[in-house]
Parts: C-alpha cells; structure tokens; sequence
C-alpha cells in the first residue's frame, strides 16, 4: 500500500506540477474550474493516500472501458477472421448437424448438457411402437453442448460450435403469450473455422448430412410431432416393418401399394393439369385390423418416412397442425391417427382442459393446403367412419377409403402361417432359436450333408402339419366372429410353443373374447 502510495504519489505530484504551471500561465484551465474545485483538485494530489485511490479509479475506469469495448466487438473481430454457417432448429441441417457435434468430443471441459434420447431399433422386430417386447431395447442417448461457445477438433483443424437461442418473445402482449413464445423459440447452432475458406464448412454440413443419411439407411423414420412444436422434432429410426407381415384381406395390400406407387409416378399429370398433387387415404375399421402397422410396413417398402400427427396431443392449435403438416419432411406419409376421436373431444368440451384447440375446419384447411411434396401421401385412420363429417372424407382430401375389417379366412389362415411356419433352411448355421413346438437340440454350427437331410425331413413334416392345423383354424373361426388380427396375434403368441394342440383351445379363446 505503502509502495502504491508512494509512486502514485509522486506521479500525482508531476501532474499537480503541471497544473499548477498551466495554473499559472494563465490558461483558461482556471477559469474553468472554480476556485472551490481548484482547491478540492489540489488538496486530493496533495494527499499520497487520496491519489492513489484517484490512480487506481482512473486505471479501473479504462480497464472497464476496454473490456467493454473488448466484448462488445468480439464477435464482430473474430468474424473477420472465422467463416461461419448458422442453421435453426427445426430444419434438417439443425438435426444433421447436432449429431455430428454430438457425436465428437469437445476439447474444452463442457460443464453443462443437453441430452436427448435417440430411439434407433436395431432389432429384427416385426413391430411398431416398440411392441416386441423386448427388454434390451434402449434409446441412444444423444449429448450436446449446453447453450454458449464450445470447440472441438475436425480433421485436425479447430471448430468452434456456438448454440443459443435467440430472443423472439419480446413483443408478445400476454403473459401465455410470452411462455408460448419462449417455448416455441427456436435454436441455433452456429459452426465456425478459422480462416475464409467456406470449403471446410461446406464439407462438414455435407458429411454431417451423409452420416445421418447412413444411419438411416434402409430404416424407417418415425417423425413425431410435440406440444408446441411448429416442426417435426422427435424422430426414431427403426428397421423396417416387413411389408408381407401385414396381413390383409386378399387382394387389398396390393391394391393399396399399386394406388400409390401410380401416385407417386404421377407427378407430371398432375402438374400438367394442375391438380394439386396430394394424394389422401381413409382406412377404417375396428381398433386392432392392422391399419397402423400397414401404414408403417407401406413407408419401409417405398423407403419413406412416417409423420405421426397426434391431434389430440395438448397445445396443437390450427395454425400449428398447417404449419406441421406443411413442413413434413420430404418423401413422408403423414399420418393422422384416430380423427374421429380428437373431433369427439372437442365437442365434449374437454379440449379447454388440455388446451387442444384444433377444429374441424382447421384439419380441413390444413388438409387442403398442402402443397405439393413429392410424393407425399396422407392417411387418415377412424374406428368409425360414420362420426367422421363427410367434409373430412370428401374426394380431394381422401381419394380412397379402404376398410380394415374382423379377419376373414384368409387373413385367419396367412396370420397362423405367419407365426408357425419355420423359415426356409438355413444351409450353414442352424436357427439359434429351436422351433416352435419341437425339442431344443444342439446342433452343430457347420451341418454335415446327412444331419442336413434330415433337419430338412423334420421342417417339412412340421410345415406340412402347420399348414393343416391353418386350414382347421381358419374353418373353426370364422368372419362372423368378429376377431381382429390383434386378437389372433395375441392368441398365437399365447400357445407359441404348442402349434400342435392350438386348436384345442380355440373355444375357450373365443369365449373370452365374447365376454370382452
Ligand atoms: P390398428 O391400427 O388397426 O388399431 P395396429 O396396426 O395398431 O391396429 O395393430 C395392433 C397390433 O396387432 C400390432 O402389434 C400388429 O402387429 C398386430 N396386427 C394387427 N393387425 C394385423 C394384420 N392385419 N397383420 C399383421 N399384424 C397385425
């Protein structure tokens, strides 16, 4: 203290000499201090204690000043020498790009995250919505950077990546108004390199978009819309649904598939005569006939995406459903689930308590306003048509209507099939699972020729049983008693082990199911 007094000290001192001097030459210096504040002046660069507080405030205030000056033009210097590339939340880059970061290690020690968790089914499942039961099947949890600056090393060159969310609720009048706004803010991320070569950048949203494109390959993509969402945020990748595991009444699968696909090669005649190029579907029936998982089993057979519109889910409003359904990824079907029953919903007033607000004319103008995707489709699927207003199901919005019904002969025989008939051989490597209804045997990993002959003898006198214990099934049930294919399935998955002596337990099945 003693020391900064000192020095201080005597550099106050000079400075009062040189006022001093300019004091008394005569400047206007005096005339501009009063005499009352002349001697204030004087009396503090006379005290070593008081200018060196008067030092140090002076030394503070041009610290504060720089630094100021430092943070408010930082972002603008380093712009001079960094090219950048900003995408939003809510576009394909922002998802390419996220995963790219995520999946990266960051060289500084990044305190804060955001995680989310990824469902990519790898597992050979014949299901939607996770219905395989499996206890293994987990999400993939996704690690992001919190909100700020964080850098990381590309290929051997510095990447800094840079999220915020940028402030869009000013403005907004009420308070609901306000958490709305907040909520619906989107993100940025901003990618910058050192330098003004925008090819690096180029590159990384490039291969950030093949990395994304690979994983997805040969999947289906399931987009999900969330509350508040203007956009598709949620997304799973999942193998897809094998498109001959549906089983429908015959002939109607196919139709369906040729009715498409002529769509989708349609989109000249559409243009030349300017229809607008949307193709709607209805499919109706009770809950359980297969049409979810027909819809799923359709998109991974023509390698598309599904976008499941929940209406009913809270805080969906008009202008949200047109915005969502008007920016569905490309190559999408979209799908709206159980129509019928977020119209009901509304009547029944009960939209108020979950803040849902989408209305009949509001699906009718969404519908209505899609513009041409390629090849885009839209399902719709009711369990009661006749609730549906016929505005809804009026050609234009839906072009086709296709009924999903209780399962005739053939979906009782193909459904029977579908969960006992054993595979085709396997010529090396035995099934690691042992058949259905036969006794687990170990067998050797590569099969000698005689082994080989008479696995394949006992395949076929079990398939030649499984096909005629189908027939009889689908002879002692029948269309008229009203089962779904869920219920077959449930039916079947119960006597999985015991194909032999299924039919024994038909009646007891189809008792149940009278008293359900
Ligand atoms: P819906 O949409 O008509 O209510 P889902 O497609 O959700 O019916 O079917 C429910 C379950 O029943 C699924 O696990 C599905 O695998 C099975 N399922 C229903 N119908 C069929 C069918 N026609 N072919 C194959 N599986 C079916």
């Amino acid at each position: 203290m003693d020391w900064i007094a000192s020095k201080t000290g005597s550099l106050l001192n000079s400075t009062v000499q040189v006022i001093d001097q300019v004091v008394q030459s005569g400047t206007n210096f005096e005339a501009t201090l009063s005499p009352a504040a002349m001697k204030v002046v004087k009396g503090v660069m006379g005290n070593d204690v008081l200018s060196a507080g008067f030092f140090l405030m002076i030394m503070g205030s041009f610290y504060t000043f720089f630094k100021d000056l430092f943070v408010r033009y930082y972002y603008e210097i380093q712009s001079w020498f960094y090219v950048s590339v900003e995408v939003q939340e809510g576009d394909d880059t922002y998802k390419w790009l996220s995963e790219w970061v995520a999946e990266r290690p960051l060289t500084k020690s990044v305190r804060h995250l955001t995680v989310k968790a990824v469902w990519d089914d790898d597992s050979d499942n014949d299901d939607y919505y996770g219905n395989n039961n499996s206890k293994d099947e987990r999400p993939r949890l996704l690690f992001m950077p919190g909100m700020g600056s964080h850098i990381l090393y590309h290929k051997g060159y510095k990447v800094n990546v840079s999220r915020d969310r940028p402030d869009q609720a000013s403005g907004a009048d009420s308070e609901q108004s306000r958490i709305l706004a907040s909520i619906q803010k989107k993100q940025c991320l901003t990618i910058s390199t050192f330098g003004w070569d925008i090819s690096r950048l180029k590159t990384i949203v490039q291969d950030a978009m093949e990395e994304s494109y690979k994983k997805k390959e040969g999947k289906t993509t399931i987009y999900t819309s969330q509350p508040y969402d203007n956009y598709w945020s949620g997304s799973s990748t999942r193998s897809p649904r094998a498109f001959h595991s549906v089983i429908l009444a015959e002939g109607l699968k196919e139709e369906l598939l040729e009715d498409i696909t002529t769509f989708r090669n349609s989109s000249q005649w559409y243009h030349d005569r300017g229809v607008p190029y949307r193709r709607g579907y209805l499919l109706h029936g009770p809950p359980g006939t297969g049409k979810t998982s027909f819809i799923v089993a359709l998109a991974g057979h023509l390698n598309m995406s599904v976008c499941i519109v929940n209406l009913g889910i809270s805080g969906l409003n008009d202008q949200q459903l047109d915005r969502l359904l008007n920016n569905a990824p490309r190559n999408s079907i979209l799908l709206m689930e159980d129509v019928d029953a977020a119209l009901v919903k509304r009547k029944a007033g009960k939209a108020q308590e979950g803040g849902n607000n989408v209305t009949l004319s509001g699906i009718l103008n969404a519908l209505d306003g899609i513009t041409a995707q390629e090849g885009s489709v839209v399902f719709m699927t009711t369990n009661h048509i006749r609730k549906l207003a016929p505005a809804l199901i009026r050609p234009g919005r839906c072009d086709r209507k296709m009924l999903f019904d209780y399962a005739d002969k053939h979906q009782i025989e193909g459904m029977f099939l579908k969960f006992f008939l054993s595979r085709p051989p396997v010529a090396v490597k035995p099934a690691s699972k042992p058949l259905a209804g036969s006794t687990p045997t170990t067998t050797p990993a590569v099969l000698s020729p005689d082994y080989d002959s008479k696995e394949k003898g006992r395949k076929e006198a079990y398939d030649a049983m499984i096909k005629r214990t189908a027939t009889k099934m689908a002879e002692v049930i029948t269309f008229k008693d009203s089962v779904t294919t869920a219920q077959l399935q449930g039916f079947f998955m119960l006597h999985r082990d015991d194909p032999e002596n299924i039919l024994d337990e038909v009646p007891g099945f189809l008792a149940e199911l009278a008293h359900e």
